[in-house]
C-alpha cells in the first residue's frame, strides 16, 4: 500500500513510526493543524517532503500561528540574514497562540534579533581566525572541528554561527572537492585524534555527501574519533532513516551530540530517531544552550536533563549564550547557569549532569565554570562542603 510514493527504507519500520506518529506524547496531530491536514502519513515521515515544504515565508506562518507584532517586526528583517525556516514536524509543536511558547521562540524572528547589544560580536569565538584551511575551526592541538554545510532543517533564532549559517548563501560550485584542503590538513597533522563534524548540520546533506565526507576522514589513521553535531533528531527527526544509520554504523566510532533546549522537543517521534541511532551502537550526547524564558529555570533543565536520559542521550554540555550579534534577549546572567548545576549536582544522577561552559569570547575555548565545593585549600587540607552545604574537610 502506497509504498511506491517514497522511498521507504523498511515498510515495517516505517508503518510503525506512523502508528507512533499518530499518537504522539507531546504535540497535536499534524492532520490537525489546517496547513497539513490533507498531508498523505507517508509523505509527512518522508524527509525530503518535510525539508521542501518548510515554512520560509510569513504567508505560511500565519495559517500555523497566531503571529504577534513584534514577530511580524522580526519576519518582515529575517531575509537576507540568518533566514526563517522551520520544518512542518516542528510547526506542529508550536503553541499558536503563545508567543512565549519554547519552541515557537527557538524558531520565529522577533524585532530583538536586530537589535545589537554591548559586547555582541559577528564571531564570539572567534572561529575565522583560527581556520587554516576553508570549512575548518582548529582550536584544540588534538582535535578540529569541520563546518560540513551552511544549511540546517531549521534556523534556531539563537543560532551562534548566524554568520555563516542560512539558506541565503550561494552553493559552492564543486560539492565533491569542497572539503579537499580540510582533508589534506587533517592527514598532514598527526596529532588530530578526533574529527568533530557541525556547521550548519551535517545530516541535511544526502546519504552519499555523509558517506564520501566521513570515508575521507576515516582513510586517516591517525583520526581515532570521529563525531557528528547535529539538532535533525529533533527539528527533523525523519532524517534518521534506516538507510543513514547503516551508513553511520560502518564509521564506528562514532559518537553523535544533539542540540536539545526544551523537555518539549523530546516527542515520541524524537525518541524513534534516537533509539534507531542508539540501537545502532552511536553513542548519543546533548548540548543545551542556556536560553533566557526558555530553559532559564532550574526544574526545567531538570526535566530536560531526565528525559534525555530515558531517551539514552548523555547530557554533554549546557553552554552559556554566546555574545553573538542579536541575542541579548536571550542571554541570562552567568549566575542562572551555576544556579542550575547548583540543583543539579548531588539532587540528581550524576549522569543526568552536564558541565556548563562558557565559549571564551575571542577563541578561549570551552571553559567550565559551576558552583565552587571548595571553601579553602591549605598544605594537606580540603575544606568542602556537599550538595547541602554541609561541610567536609579531606585530609591529604
Ligand atoms: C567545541 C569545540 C570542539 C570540541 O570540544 P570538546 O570539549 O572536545 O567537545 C573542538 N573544536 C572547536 C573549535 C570547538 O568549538
Amino acid at each position: 500500500m502506497g509504498n511506491n510514493i517514497v522511498t521507504v527504507d523498511n515498510h515495517k519500520l516505517q508503518q510503525e513510526q506512523i502508528q507512533q506518529v499518530r499518537t504522539p506524547r507531546r504535540s497535536t496531530d499534524y492532520q490537525q493543524i489546517a496547513l497539513y491536514k490533507d498531508v498523505n502519513p507517508l509523505d509527512w515521515e518522508d524527509w525530503h517532503w518535510q525539508v521542501k515544504h518548510r515554512i520560509c515565508a510569513k504567508e505560511e506562518l500565519t495559517q500555523v500561528i497566531k503571529i504577534t507584532p513584534p514577530e511580524e517586526a522580526g519576519l518582515r528583517k529575517a531575509a537576507g540574514r540568518l533566514s526563517l525556516a522551520i520544518t512542518p514536524y516542528w510547526a506542529t509543536l508550536m503553541d499558536a497562540e503563545d508567543p512565549a511558547c519554547p519552541l515557537r521562540r527557538q524558531a520565529v524572528p522577533v524585532a530583538d534579533e536586530f537589535a545589537v547589544s554591548p559586547h555582541e560580536m559577528v564571531d564570539p569565538c572567534a572561529e575565522d581566525r583560527d581556520s587554516p584551511a576553508p570549512h575548518l575551526v582548529h582550536r584544540y592541538p588534538d582535535r578540529v572541528l569541520l563546518l560540513a554545510t551552511e544549511h540546517c532543517a531549521m534556523y534556531c533564532r539563537h543560532c551562534t554561527r548566524r554568520r555563516l549559517v542560512g539558506d541565503n548563501e550561494k552553493e559552492e560550485i564543486n560539492p565533491a572537492q569542497r572539503f579537499d584542503a580540510a582533508v589534506e590538513y587533517i592527514k598532514s597533522n598527526r596529532k588530530i585524534r578526533d574529527v568533530l563534524i557541525s556547521g550548519g548540520d551535517p545530516l541535511v546533506l544526502e546519504d552519499d555527501e555523509i558517506e564520501n565526507l566521513l570515508k575521507k576522514i576515516r582513510a586517516i589513521s591517525h583520526v581515532e574519533f570521529l563525531r557528528i553535531g547535529t539538532r535533525v533528531p529533533v527539528t527533523l527527526p525523519q532524517r534518521i532513516t534506516e538507510k543513514l544509520v547503516n551508513t553511520l554504523k560502518k564509521y564506528s566510532p562514532l559518537w553523535i551530540s544533539i542540540h536539545f533546549n526544551h523537555p518539549k522537543e523530546i516527542t515520541k517521534r524524537c525518541k524513534i530517531a534516537c533509539d534507531m541511532l542508539s540501537d545502532s551502537g552511536i553513542p548519543l550526547g546533548s548540548q543545551t544552550v542556556l536560553l533566557k524564558g526558555i530553559n532559564d529555570r532550574p526544574y526545567i533543565m531538570k526535566k530536560l536533563m531526565h528525559e534525555l536520559l530515558q531517551i539514552r542521550v548523555r547530557p554533554y554540555y549546557i553552554y552559556q549564550c554566546d555574545p553573538v550579534r542579536g541575542t541579548q534577549h536571550f542571554r541570562t546572567p552567568v549566575a542562572t547557569g551555576i544556579n542550575i548545576m547548583e540543583k543539579l549536582r548531588g539532587h540528581t544522577s550524576g549522569y543526568a549532569v552536564p558541565v556548563y561552559v562558557i565559549d571564551g569570547p575571542g577563541g578561549g575555548g570551552k571553559i567550565p565554570v559551576g558552583p565552587n565545593y571548595i571553601l579553602s585549600q591549605a598544605k594537606g587540607k580540603y575544606v568542602l562542603r556537599n550538595y547541602k552545604g554541609k561541610i567536609y574537610t579531606y585530609l591529604e
